[in-house]
C-alpha cells in the first residue's frame, strides 16, 4: 500500500491479516506509526481505549499502581476488586462481581454459571440459547457459542448444549423452546459487533426479560464491545429498561489494560463457591486500577454524554452523505459504536482509509465499523467523515467484480 514497509513476523504465529503498518505511540484520539505518520482513532483498539491513547489523568495513575503493586494472587483480598466490584453493581443495579483477563474468560465464566445454575436445579444436561451472527470469543466453548462459522471451522467437535435462533424474533425463541425442561439461559450480545453492528430492539429485550422471569431462565447479556458507555449508557441494555442476571464485560473496561469481568445479579451471583471457578491474573491490582480510573474519569468528563452526542452528530453526518446511495444498505448503532453496511464486501476500505490517516474496520464483510475513543470530539467526528465518505463514495463507484 503505503511507502511503509509491512513489518515482517518471521516468530509470531500467523492468525491475523494486518495491515503493513506498526503504532508507535498515540495523543488522544490520534496515532502514529513508526515511520511517523499519524493517523485519527476511529477505532480505538476495537472498542478498546476508552480513554484514548496517553490519557494525562490515567498514565500517572497506572504509573503509580505500578510502582507500588502489579500482582499479587487471589491467595490474598485485593482491595481494587472491591471497589471496581462496588462501581460495577452500582452502575449496573446487579450485585457481584468475578475479574479475569478477556472478553471470552468472561464469557466463559457466564457459560459455566449457566451451567451451575441448571445443575443446581437438577437439569443435568443444561441448554442456553444463543444468536445467529453471535460473537462470544474463540476458546472452544466461546466459539461453540458464536454464531460465525468461519470462527467454528477447524476446531470441532463443537460444545454441546446450544440453541441457536434469529435475532429480535420473539416467536421463534418461544418455539426453540418449545416444551425444552433444558434450558436455562439466553445469551447475546445487546448490540452485535463482530456481526455486523445488529443491535436487539427494545422491546425484544422487554419480552426476552419477561420470559425469563416467566420460565426461570438467567438472561446473560455479553456487553464486552458495547458496554462501559459506549452507547451512551454504562450498558447497552439499559436503553431498554431491563437488568440482565449476567453480564460479560472487557474491552474498553480498562481502557487498554487487559480486564474482564462477569457481573451477576442475585439469581447467579452465589452460584460460584471457592473451586468452582478462579484464574491467575484475574483481577490483579494494576487491572482494578485501571478499571477503576477509568470509570472515574469517565464520570469527571461525563464521557457517557459524549459518546451519545458525537456519536449522534458522527451517524447524522455519515447519514447525510451516504444514507439513500446506491449501495449503501443501512447505518446503524448508537453512540459511539457505528456500522455503515453496504451492499458487496468491502475490506478494502480498512486499507484505503488507513492509507488516508484514519484508523477503522470492517467486519461481517460489508460493515464498516467505527468504534472510537469515547473522548472524541465533534471536529475529529468531522475529520473521520471527511476522509471517509469520498473513499466509500470512490468505492461503490468502481465496477463490482
Ligand atoms: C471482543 C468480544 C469478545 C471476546 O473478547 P476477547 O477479549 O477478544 O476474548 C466477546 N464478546 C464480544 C461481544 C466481543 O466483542
Amino acid at each position: 500500500m503505503s511507502a511503509t514497509a509491512a513489518p515482517s513476523s518471521p516468530h509470531v504465529m500467523n492468525t491475523y491479516g494486518r495491515l503493513p503498518i506498526a503504532l508507535s505511540h498515540g495523543q488522544g484520539c490520534r496515532v502514529w506509526d513508526t515511520e511517523g505518520r499519524a493517523y485519527l482513532d476511529g477505532l480505538g483498539g476495537i472498542a478498546v481505549n476508552t480513554l484514548g491513547h496517553n490519557h494525562p489523568e490515567l498514565v500517572p495513575a497506572l504509573q503509580d499502581q505500578v510502582s507500588k503493586l502489579i500482582h499479587s494472587s487471589n491467595y490474598y483480598h485485593v482491595p481494587g476488586q472491591e471497589q471496581l466490584a462496588a462501581k460495577l453493581t452500582e452502575l449496573s443495579g446487579l450485585t457481584n462481581a468475578f475479574f479475569c483477563c478477556t472478553g471470552l474468560e468472561a464469557n466463559e465464566a457466564a457459560l459455566k454459571l449457566a451451567r451451575k445454575f441448571g445443575h443446581d436445579k437438577g437439569i443435568e444436561r443444561p441448554e442456553i440459547v444463543v444468536y445467529e451472527a453471535a460473537f462470544h470469543g474463540r476458546s472452544i466453548a466461546t466459539l461453540s457459542a458464536t454464531g460465525n462459522p468461519k470462527v467454528q471451522k477447524g476446531f470441532g467437535p463443537l460444545v454441546e448444549g446450544f440453541i441457536r435462533v434469529p435475532l429480535n424474533d420473539i416467536e421463534a425463541l418461544k418455539k426453540a423452546t418449545e416444551g425444552n425442561p433444558n434450558v436455562v439461559a439466553v445469551f447475546f450480545e445487546t448490540i452485535q459487533g463482530e456481526g455486523g453492528i445488529h443491535p436487539m430492539r427494545w422491546e425484544y429485550l422487554r419480552q426476552v426479560r419477561q420470559l425469563c422471569d416467566d420460565r426461570d431462565w438467567l438472561m446473560m447479556i455479553d456487553e464486552v464491545q458495547c458496554g462501559m458507555g459506549r452507547t451512551g449508557k454504562w450498558f447497552a441494555h439499559q436503553w431498554a429498561g431491563i437488568k440482565p442476571d449476567v453480564m460479560p464485560l472487557a474491552k474498553g473496561l480498562g481502557s487498554g489494560v487487559p480486564i474482564g469481568a462477569v457481573v451477576a445479579g442475585p439469581r447467579a451471583a452465589n452460584l460460584f463457591g471457592p473451586g468452582n471457578h478462579g484464574t491467575t491474573f484475574g483481577g490483579n491490582p494494576l487491572a482494578m486500577r485501571a478499571g477503576i480510573e477509568t470509570i472515574r474519569i469517565m464520570e469527571e468528563h461525563k464521557l457517557l454524554d459524549n459518546a451519545a452526542n458525537v456519536g449522534a452528530h458522527l451517524k447524522g453526518a455519515l447519514e447525510r452523505e451516504l444514507g439513500g446511495l446506491p449501495g449503501v444498505k443501512e447505518i446503524r448503532g448508537q453512540g459511539l459504536m457505528l456500522g455503515i453496511e453496504l451492499d458487496r464486501p468491502c475490506g478494502v476500505i480498512l486499507n484505503r482509509a488507513c492509507e488516508a490517516g484514519l484508523l477503522l474496520s470492517v467486519t461481517a464483510d460489508s460493515v464498516i465499523r467505527l468504534v472510537p475513543p469515547l473522548i472524541l470530539s465533534v471536529a475529529e467526528a468531522d475529520e473521520i467523515v471527511a476522509i471517509l465518505v469520498p473513499i466509500v463514495k470512490a468505492f461503490l463507484a468502481e465496477p463490482t467484480p
